[in-house]
């Protein structure tokens, strides 16, 4: 497959022009008056190359480009590709003049160009990571050729212009004009940032720095910015102490954009958040915590990602790992969210565990030859696995020394680039271990080991003759490793369920010998991997499995809950346990569950064992059991609460009969029999998708709801809620739009297709399968990379778990012309079916 002008650089070409160049500086000047279609762009890029006389090229996308002059001589540009100049015969010091004119982007990439339709203000922001940056401005777009950076913008009346550093000048009282920005310190380019529009600002300061949140006006009443700043305070005081290394970039700014593509950017001093974390409606404390994470962990990249850098993308997972670790470890020590471990072992090791199990999984360390093949990386490996990896190595080196390490590492560093040896070297100084087996094993192989309890009673069952942890690995990857972890035993008693013992020791190889336990009292439950230090599927023995069906209610321990919880739904997706066990589980102990996110998280589960891993003949029976499980759950919650938002949102999702509907119209209609419980913004749109997915909205009622939310959010809730409903037309119409409409954003793209693929309506998206993998080879070649790879992934046909789609999948996947991302899309899309298929197996027998 050829690459789009522009859009790709491979590692060698990278580390050619690494070694070549040296003292960057940029100084850009962008004209934002200009139409809504372009901006321009004028830039003098300085550099020095080592090899005088030698050729090379720098990368920028432009729309036209009016001029190019190398050390004062016009080069021409007939045969420029649209994406990348080329710079013959280089001098030792060079000044490269560029006059262009680049094109606003509607994906989330480059630089973003939003109208508002509520006031049709327009908002732009930039987001550059992975190889964006060359989108707006020409650049040595890579990691590893930093460059100080100047910028002066040209902005209409009304606007304010937010960069990484503050603002030297900036026209007087709302009027239009120039904003001329203070040069950075030497940045990557992935970091560098424009945030430009009528934004709302607050402000406040900590210590020496100054802090600002802004956000677009009609936004600005829900933005609780007390809390915001609090963590961001209680972050900052964290990691200078941590790090021992004060924050390096003067003043700290966080940005609410619209449709942001990600979650939140690392952009050294203005970092940018989607706007979902801004709550126009009420939200639990998950929500909350969640949003605490975000912000830590964009905070701890300023130190690790910005200030010291990988080299290239194959330490991506260095960076995001390290940067995720942190954001939970400054939550438990630093914030009001102490139980954040429990939330990492829900809901990161989760996600990691199922990402490891696909047959696309890889080392942690990654090979990474070319920047496309990064984009599909920003996964759970790189993220959840690896900070559960670290999490692993900071217990055993020590968080001191990990932490004493790290501060060196930084001052070795600073305003440079480090790879993963650097790194290594550094922990293997402050701790005095040796940490190359460590990496071999962790590090450069893929893969998720499962752990066992084997007991051996006596004759008469009551005492351990032995207890040993067995370790398996899958046959494709098959390391067993060494892992640090506790043993625990849990007796019922009076008090519940209570923790008598834990043996903390090495599991290594094939099986284990707790020698602590031997000659013990038999419990009933045996943990493994108690306080969850270690990265690792483990399974329930029979007699555990019994105790916490009718007793995890009475563990008041709720990182141990999780990892029941964890091991439980694992157990189901592994065709060893049937979906209904666990459905019998989940609703004999739910409501002793204290944690609002395991909650919630058990509610999403509980919809996945009945529709994915559950028998299809005991679908509809399953919702109507829990259907009145979650009816019961919102009677029992606390008014107002957020247990009693939790259960509504569940029972509005599990209604599946006519009374349900009843009761969930009522709730649009004001006629609410719960008391506290408020029907805003957010839980209109989502009554309103659960009417139409049902078949209970007509578009009348869609379009009403849009008339009372006219924005931006509203529309694509809209947009979700109609390519929901159960017809043949309306699945039709979503496929156009998708497909066919390219000036959508990819925003609405993908709430589109949020509402075609609904579980329960598999019958109307089995036409659409054969389609689906006819189109993928011209959707990559038409649209750009993110549409393309959203478009993949977002309509492949899951929901209609069947063998025929398997069979498509496997004869698609067989195609030479499947670009790579789109092979591993599919490959993981037909892993997830057969597990799936599997699973509802071991049910039905069941
Ligand atoms: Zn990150």
């Amino acid at each position: 497959m050829s690459s789009r002008p522009g859009t790709n650089l491979t590692r060698a070409e990278a580390q050619r022009r690494a070694a070549l160049f040296s003292d960057i500086s940029y100084s850009v000047a962008l004209d934002l008056t200009g139409g809504d279609a372009t901006f321009g762009c004028e830039a003098v890029v300085r550099f020095h190359c080592s090899e005088p006389g030698t050729s090379s090229f720098i990368d920028f996308l432009a729309a036209s480009l009016d001029r190019v002059e190398l050390n004062g001589k016009a080069l021409d540009q007939e045969g420029f590709d649209g994406g990348r100049i080329d710079l013959p015969a280089l001098a030792l010091e060079n000044e490269l003049r560029v006059v262009g004119r680049c094109s606003y982007e509607h994906t989330g990439s480059g630089l973003h160009r939003f109208a508002d339709p509520v006031d049709g203000a327009v908002y732009l922001h930039t987001q550059f990571e992975p190889f964006d940056a060359h989108r707006v401005y020409p650049c040595f777009d890579q990691p590893d050729l930093k460059g100080t950076f100047d910028l002066a913008v040209e902005a209409p009346a009304g606007w304010v212009a937010v960069s990484n550093t503050a603002a030297l000048a900036r026209p007087g009282d709302g009027r239009a004009g120039r904003w001329v920005f203070a040069p950075t310190a030497v940045m990557s380019p992935y970091i560098t940032a424009l945030v430009a529009g009528p934004y709302n600002q607050v402000e406040d300061r900590h210590q020496e720095i100054d802090l600002r949140l802004y956000c677009r006006q009609s936004l600005a009443r829900y933005l609780d910015a007390d809390e915001v700043f609090e963590i961001t305070k209680q972050g900052l005081s964290f990691y200078e102490k941590a790090f021992g290394y004060p924050y390096a970039f003067g003043k700290y700014d966080q940005l609410f954009v619209p449709e942001f593509s990600a979650g939140a950017m690392e952009n050294a001093g203005c970092v940018t958040f989607h706007e979902s974390f801004i709550f126009r409606s009420k939200v639990t404390e998950a929500a909350r915590e969640r949003r605490a994470e975000v912000i830590l962990h964009e905070m701890a990249h300023m130190w690790f990602g910005d200030l010291v850098t990988m080299r290239w993308w194959d330490d991506l997972w260095l960076n995001e790992s390290f940067a995720t670790f942190m954001s939970v470890l400054s939550q438990v020590e630093a914030t009001r969210f102490t139980n954040a471990w429990t939330t990492f072992a829900n809901s990161f090791k989760s996600s990691a565990r199922r990402q490891d199990q696909l047959p696309s999984t890889h080392p942690i360390a990654a090979d990474i030859p070319d920047v496309e093949s990064v984009h599909l990386n920003f996964d759970a490996i790189t993220y959840e696995k690896g900070a559960s990896v670290l999490r692993q190595l900071v217990a055993w080196v020590g968080q001191d020394s990990f932490l004493s390490a790290l501060s060196g590492y930084f001052r070795s560093h600073e305003y440079g680039n480090a790879d993963l040896s650097e790194f290594l070297e550094a922990l293997e100084k402050g701790s005095g271990r040796d940490l190359d087996s460590w990496s071999k094993e962790w590090l450069e192989t893929a893969g998720l080991n499962t752990l066992r309890p084997v007991l051996d009673l006596d004759v008469n069952g009551g005492q351990y003759r032995a207890v040993t942890v067995s370790q398996e690995a899958p046959e494709q990857w098959p390391t067993l490793r060494s892992h640090r972890l506790a043993v625990a035993l849990f007796d019922l008693s009076a008090d519940g369920l209570v923790r008598r013992r834990r043996a903390e020791l090495d599991v290594v190889g094939a099986s284990t010998d707790v020698k602590e336990l031997a000659g013990d009292p038999a419990a009933d439950l045996v943990l493994v991997n108690d306080g969850d230090l270690a990265y690792a599927k483990i399974r329930l023995d029979d007699r555990s499995l019994q105790t916490v069906t009718d007793n995890l209610h009475q563990l008041d321990d709720p990182l141990a809950r999780a990892l029941v919880w964890g091991a439980a739904f694992d157990m189901v997706r592994d065709g060893e346990m049937p979906a209904r066990r666990y459905l019998t589980l989940l609703a004999s102990n739910i409501h002793g569950e204290t944690d609002i996110g395991v909650v919630q998280s058990l509610i999403g589960e509980a919809a996945a064992a009945i529709d994915t891993y559950g028998d299809p003949a005991n679908v509809a029976a399953a919702y109507g059991t829990w259907a009145a499980r979650c009816r019961s759950g919102v009677d029992g919650a606390t008014p107002g609460g957020d247990f009693q938002l939790a259960w509504a949102r569940a029972f509005i999702g599990a209604a599946r009969s006519p009374a349900d509907f009843t009761i969930v119209r009522g709730l649009l209609d004001g006629d609410v029999p719960y008391e506290g419980l408020e029907v805003d913004t957010d839980l209109r749109w989502f009554i309103v998708t659960a009417l139409a997915a049902s078949g209970n909205a007509d578009a009348a009622l869609i379009d009403a709801e849009v008339e009372r939310d006219p924005t931006d959010m509203g529309r694509r809730h809209a947009a979700t809620a109609r390519s929901a409903r159960p017809t043949a037309a309306a699945k039709g119409e979503a496929w156009s739009l998708v497909l066919e409409d390219t000036t959508q954003p990819l925003a609405t793209l993908r709430a589109v297709m949020g509402g075609f693929q609904r579980a329960d309506q598999a019958e109307l998206v089995r036409p659409f399968a054969a389609r689906y993998f006819e189109m993928l080879e011209s959707v990559w070649s038409d649209r750009d990379i993110d549409t393309a790879l959203a478009l993949a992934r977002g309509l492949y046909p899951r929901v209609v778990i069947a063998d025929d789609v398997v069979a498509m999948t496997s004869d698609a996947l067989a195609r030479e012309s499947l670009p790579g991302p789109v092979h591993r899309i599919l490959l993981e899309g037909k892993d997830q079916m057969e597990r799936a298929l599997r699973a509802r197996k071991v049910d039905a027998a069941g």
